[in-house]
């Protein structure tokens, strides 16, 4: 069997994606891989598939227990025989689990890292005919990169211990040049074949809102999307539990995930997210790592992330099947405070020392500042994104936020003379420069303890905007800053400092402007609800052609149910739309839509195919 007949026929898909052909080909040619592909790329089958075609056991590393048991579940659906062992199985399980290996029954072996370092499973390993070794999530080898487990480290010495070396593939899809030179080092990988594919999603839509209040406008836009699967991540266990007591009040079927419930309630919460018992998941982001659900249609972030590592890999948990999907940022300046305070009190990291951490924190900060920065751009937020990881990019995508949204050139040339030349005089008196509460407050003319202290009340340019709102004033500062009219220098506590652009403004009468969201708040609510409205009708109209593909959901639905598997497993939204749409009638048609398998096909085909008679016998001709 070749390549694309394996794709074809064990997993449905009729082309290979970018980059999984070169990685399938140096694995089956022996060589090692490092390969960084984004989340939904489809990495899984770049092992799986030389999984089949080397025969033997493939190992795979992988560090959730959820996680595999998904794989597990989605490779015996597809009819390639596969096992899992974990700390968090019974003796008997796990037994069983070797068992079924040394029979030569597994194709594909999941281990938990954990394992690796066990006599058991190494006296395991040495009698099974090991061909390949796959390793998930490879940062996590790394300190740089945003998983650590030292468990990983000990992969080295656990390849070095098997029988013969074997070509060894590690995946992940966040790496920057530091931490691809860690994986390769510290798993030891032997002139691996180095592949990144292209981090842009292009069905994803990104989008960054200012919501004055976060809360309705969740419930607001999850009650816009009937019938779709989400999660909207939290900065704290608190504000998932009200939000979550918020939602279900509204009437929404959600449920929530954090770090502080009990394993039980977890594992119970996630499976119901998973199996669309629940179709709101609202988590910390103790939450996805490993979730292998396809379906996701929007993520929603209630709090701004610490990085935009952190963010791409959270917001690409959306449309991992390939249908459109919306990933949303509500953005507000408490957010900011928030994640600086996590970086600068986090819990130290006892493997570094002193010296390292503080440098850790200064990188976290800096990682903080580009993550603001996202969230505040008027550019194309694709772009922005695409650019952080390294690639270039146009810079009108056409299907983000600011894409989409109408900016307005706002003339702010008289408030930046105001600003401004507070600013020079804040710096004449204070040539140690102050930080930007104190020039706010000056401008504002304010009362406080502080600014009468320092004598800033006697300055010419005290309350000359007294009437400018604290927020309309942060706007003209983040103006200002980004044009390069005032330069923030660093330090532990920052200051201002009027940047060389700056005497045009003051001296010479140059311009300045802004550009800005074209709708005011008010209108931006209205536009809500006429959005909302549109929304309505276009989910009315396409409940009218839709309805076979909800009668497809309802049956795998059932079959899901019946073969306690989750539902994606058996086939993909994806998948689903093509066969409403193109109505396959025999067994051929129906194994030519992609995902469909042959095991599959043989499992499912009969169901689906009567299911599709049915609805169309019942159809009024017209
Ligand atoms: P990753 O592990 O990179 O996040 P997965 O391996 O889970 O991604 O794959 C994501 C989705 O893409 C799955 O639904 C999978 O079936 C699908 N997929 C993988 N390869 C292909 C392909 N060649 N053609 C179409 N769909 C594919
Ligand atoms: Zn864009």
């Amino acid at each position: 069997m070749d390549k694309l007949t394996a794709l074809k026929t064990y997993f449905g898909h009729g082309a290979f994606r970018p980059g999984q052909e070169p990685v399938i080909d140096a694995l089956l040619a022996g060589r090692d891989v490092l390969a960084v592909m984004p989340t939904g790329a489809g990495k899984s089958a770049c092992y799986q598939i030389p999984a089949v075609l080397l025969g033997g056991v493939t190992l795979v590393v992988s560090p959730l227990i959820s996680l595999m048991q998904d794989q597990v579940a989605a490779l015996q659906e597809e009819g390639i025989p596969a096992a899992c062992l974990h700390s968090g199985q019974d003796e008997i399980a796990a037994r069983t689990a070797a068992a079924q290996a040394l029979r030569g029954g597994c194709r594909v072996l999941y281990v938990a890292p954990e394992r690796l370092e066990t006599n058991g499973f190494l006296a395991l390993a040495a009698r099974l005919d090991v061909r390949l070794v796959a390793v998930d999530e490879a940062h996590c080898v790394s300190q740089w990169g945003q998983d650590f487990r030292p468990s990983y480290l000990k992969i080295a010495a656990f390849l070095a211990r098997l029988p013969r070396r074997v070509p060894v593939g590690a995946f992940t899809a966040t790496a920057t040049e530091q931490v691809r030179q860690d994986i390769i080092r510290l798993l030891g990988l032997r002139d691996p074949l180095c592949l990144t594919t292209g981090f842009d999603r292009p069905n994803l839509y990104f989008a960054v809102e200012r919501p004055r209040d976060k809360e309705r406008y969740v419930e607001e836009y999850i009650l816009d999307h009937p019938g779709k699967s989400g999660i909207v991540y939290c900065a704290t266990r608190k504000t998932v539990e009200s939000l979550c007591r918020e939602l279900r009040a509204a009437g929404i079927p959600a449920t929530r995930y954090h770090a502080g419930l009990e394993a039980e309630e977890r594992a119970k919460n996630q499976e119901d997210f998973v199996y669309d018992r629940r179709r709101v998941m609202v988590a910390t982001n103790a939450f996805g790592m490993g979730i292998d659900k396809s379906n996701v249609s929007f993520v929603l972030h209630y709090n701004m992330p610490k990085n935009l590592e952190n963010y791409y890999q959270e917001a690409g948990r959306a449309g991992r099947d390939g249908e459109k999907a919306e990933c949303v940022l509500l953005f507000s300046l408490g957010d900011v405070q928030t994640a600086r305070y996590f970086i600068e009190n986090g819990r130290d990291n006892e493997e570094l020392t002193p010296a390292e951490d503080e440098a850790a924190r200064a990188r976290d900060l800096e990682r903080l500042d580009r993550m603001v920065g996202y969230c505040k751009t008027t550019r194309c937020l694709r772009g922005y994104l695409l650019n952080y990881f390294g690639e270039s990019h146009a810079g009108k995508c056409g299907n983000c936020g600011n894409c989409r949204g109408d900016f307005v050139e706002t003339d702010i040339t008289t408030e930046a003379q105001k600003i401004l030349s507070g600013l020079a005089r804040i710096e004449k008196r204070w040539p140690g420069g102050l930080g930007v509460v104190a020039l706010v407050q000056m401008l504002r003319g304010s009362r406080d303890q502080n600014t009468l202290r320092r004598g800033l009340d006697e300055l010419p340019t005290y309350g000359i905007m007294k009437s400018t709102p604290p927020g309309r004033m942060r706007q003209y500062l983040d103006a200002l800053e980004e044009q390069g009219y005032i330069l923030p220098a660093g330090g532990e506590f920052p200051v201002l400092r009027l940047g060389a652009k700056a005497g045009g403004v003051l001296f010479r009468g140059e311009k300045v402007t802004m550009t800005e969201r074209a709708a005011t708040r008010r209108e931006q609510q209205a536009g809500r609800r006429a959005a909302r409205s549109k929304t309505a009708a276009r989910a009315a109209a396409q409940t009218a052609g839709d309805s076979l593909f909800e009668r497809l959901r309802d049956l795998r639905s059932e079959l899901a149910q019946a073969h306690h598997v989750p539902a994606y497993v058996i086939f993909s939204n994806a998948a689903l739309a093509e066969m409403a749409e193109k109505r396959p009638r025999t067994t051929g048609d129906f194994m030519r839509i992609s995902g469909v398998g042959e095991v599959k096909a043989r499992r499912y085909g009969a169901a689906f195919l009567r299911a599709i008679a049915e609805y169309s016998a019942a159809e009024p001709a017209d």
